[in-house]
């Protein structure tokens, strides 16, 4: 039997900007994707043309883009309002849709009323027993109806979800779900179902709050004639603190730019946050998509740390070779720079500093008792051999002169060199430095 090529899809509003909520779920469908061979689709919902904003949709390729996880295809709801209404006919031909005409007062009303006798509020289809007569009478009000997909009532609704295992719903406590209000407009349930199944979608990815929509949808696939597609529901994020936080609703790419961090570094948080899998740091995603499945996500929320996610880019920045940062370091800065600077950053931004360190001008703050030794240490420098290993050369020579050792040896020569008491292995920074520059920085220093 020919298996079905894998495809799924990612499907924000372009309501506001994407958020590390909704960047976790479009990396795990493009894993999933890659993984599989398959295809990665974006599709824009934006059948809310009030709420939906074209520099959102612009915003949410750009980010994809600098995530690295650019889709193999984009389609807009907004394109494809004749296939919706084509289907909508079909389905109200079918008994599967039908039209109601309580107010969103009444419906209220009626919510209370059950609430307050303990029942679940479900709808209890009232505009299902209207006569022709009644709806003619409504209808000649100028009342004009929203629409509900009828569910069917007669056995459980069933799926075996990716990450949940065995889901069962029954569609008796359900209420049937409005799918078009009275202006024409589309909500966001049958569009995605006739979407999943025109874009050949074999398996949708999504955060856990849409379990339920699942089930009815799995409905609405069924009333259309089609497979559905496989689910899998990935457990909710929350902040460091274990609490949904606001924070993450404003965090996305715009921020982790701003910070310096890597994509890849968000990407490889991300990818294992919520699973059975340790947190890597991996500079390439190939190890972490062949280990990629549902079946290791966990039930409980998933804990993203923004301060896990900083030290997880500092050491994949230690790992990342000077072709993969070359366009982002100053102009001059070279391989042997990088190299020796590398095991000191957090970010590839902070390169710049070092380098700024490196050509100078350097300011330090030195102690009175020093400055003997480092006129000492001026002269030295002067002398030694600078082809071999500068550093050594050097402070095994004040060692002998000067008796000095350990901390009083090298902390004075380091801040005298770099403005700083700390950075960079010295051994490697000092031939970057230079001879002309370091005796005249170690002159400097000695007043
Ligand atoms: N636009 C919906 C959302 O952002 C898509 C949900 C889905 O993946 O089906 O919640």
């Amino acid at each position: 039997m020919a298996t079905r090529m894998t495809v799924t899809r990612f499907a924000p509003s372009p309501t506001g900007r994407l958020h590390v909520g909704n960047i976790r779920t479009a990396l795990h469908n493009w894993m999933y994707a890659k993984g599989n061979g398959g295809r990665f689709l974006l599709r824009i919902d934006d059948t809310d043309a009030e709420r939906s904003e074209e520099h959102f949709v612009d915003a949410i390729r750009a980010d994809l883009a600098w995530l690295g996880m650019e889709p193999d295809g984009e389609v807009r709801q907004s394109a494809r309002f004749a296939l919706y209404e084509s289907r909508f006919a079909a389905l109200v031909a079918a008994g599967r849709i039908y039209p109601a005409y309580e107010t969103a007062q009444e419906l209220d009303l009626k919510r209370k009323v059950l609430l307050g006798r303990g029942l679940p509020p479900v709808y209890d289809r009232a505009a299902l027993r209207l006569s022709e007569a009644e709806r003619a009478a409504l209808e000649a009000q100028g009342i004009r109806p929203h629409w509900r997909f009828k569910l069917d009532h007669d056995a459980p609704i069933r799926w075996d979800d990716a990450v949940r295992g065995p889901q069962s719903f029954d569609p008796a406590t359900m209420s049937d779900p409005v799918i078009r209000r009275a202006d024409g407009s589309w909500l966001y349930m049958l569009p995605s179902a006739i979407d999943d199944i025109d874009m050949g979608v074999t398996q949708v990815v999504r955060g856990e709050d849409h379990v339920s929509n699942t089930a009815l949808q799995l409905q609405m696939f069924d009333a259309m004639g089609a497979t559905p597609p496989g689910f899998a529901h990935a457990a909710l994020l929350t902040g460091a603190e274990g609490k949904l936080s606001k924070r993450l609703g404003s965090l996305g790419v715009d921020h982790f730019r701003e910070v310096g961090l890597e994509a890849q570094s968000v990407r490889a948080l991300l990818a294992r946050i919520g699973t059975s899998d340790p947190v890597e740091p991996v500079a390439d995603m190939a190890p972490l998509i062949a280990t990629f499945d549902f079946a290791r996500f966990g039930r409980a929320p998933a804990r993203f740390d923004e301060a896990e996610l900083a030290q997880l880019n500092a050491r994949i920045v230690h790992q990342l070779p000077f072709e993969a940062v070359a366009d982002r370091l100053p102009a001059g800065m070279g391989a042997a720079e990088w190299d020796a600077v590398r095991p000191n950053l957090s970010t590839v931004g902070e390169a710049a500093d070092w380098w700024g360190v490196i050509e100078g001008p350097v300011d330090a703050e030195i102690a009175g008792e020093d400055r003997a030794y480092l006129a000492e240490a001026a002269a030295a420098a002067a002398a030694i051999d600078w082809t071999g290993d500068p550093w050594h050369a050097l402070t095994d020579r004040l060692k002998g002169t000067s008796g000095r050792k350990g901390k009083a040896l090298f902390l004075p020569l380091r801040l005298a060199l770099t403005g700083r008491a700390h950075g960079p292995d010295m051994g490697q920074l000092l031939p970057l430095i230079g001879q002309a520059r370091a005796v005249a920085r170690l002159g400097a220093a000695a007043g």
